[in-house]
């Protein structure tokens, strides 16, 4: 990342929920901006097609070409190609006096930190197999690709623990919630800057 891009980030946090399919990052992320005005989620770029679930809001669905385009224009702060299809997060712009909030995967992450040490990457860990397996199924999609998902789990909480700074188990969304605002709010307090 060149260095101008860094100093865009001076001035405000950055936080990642990183976890594997299922466990709840996502509601817990809106749950998080919901309650917080000082927080702003990111939207990431894909070229997976859109879940039937899936109200539109939830990416920015785009064609592979697209995608490629926008790496060679540089136009992500990290991205990364998972099961197949690639996501991204664009170079973030959140609203004056706002942290930034992503969710992503754990390759994503470990770009996240290299060029940024200080962000905070949080770990999201489920009770147990049968309700990330309970969860993926509930959006509609195929045995298979539930099958090939959990498959990658074991993998993904071993770098998830790796890197990050903080563990939460979603045993109970408002618990799960409460305890990371509470880990917000302690990164507001001795972090002021990115840098
Ligand atoms: P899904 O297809 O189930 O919505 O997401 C698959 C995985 O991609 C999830 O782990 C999700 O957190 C991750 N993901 C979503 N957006 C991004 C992104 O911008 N960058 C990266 N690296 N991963 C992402």
């Amino acid at each position: 990342m060149p260095n101008s891009s860094v100093a865009l980030l001076d001035n405000f946090r950055v936080i990642v929920l990183i976890g594997p399919g299922g466990v709840g990052k996502g509601t817990i992320a809106r749950a998080l901006i919901a309650a917080d005005p000082s927080l702003w989620l990111s939207r990431s770029w894909t070229t997976r097609t859109r879940r039937e679930s899936e109200s539109g809001d939830e990416y920015v669905f785009v064609a592979r070409k697209e995608f490629e385009y926008a790496i060679e224009r540089d136009g992500f702060f990290e991205w990364a190609e998972f099961h197949g299809n690639l996501y991204g997060t664009p170079m973030p712009s959140p609203p004056v006096g706002c942290d930034v909030l992503l969710e992503i995967d754990v390759q994503g992450a470990q770009q996240v930190l290299e060029r940024l040490p200080s962000a905070c990457v949080i770990l999201i860990k489920a009770p147990s197999m049968s309700s990330l397996e309970d969860r993926l199924m509930s959006r509609g999609d195929s045995m298979e690709h539930v099958a090939v998902r959990l498959a990658s789990t074991p993998n993904e909480i071993a770098i998830g623990e790796a890197i990050a700074r903080e563990i939460v188990v979603n045993d109970d969304l408002t618990a799960a919630v409460s305890k990371i605002q509470a880990i917000i709010e302690e990164l507001r307090r001795t972090r002021p800057t990115n840098s």
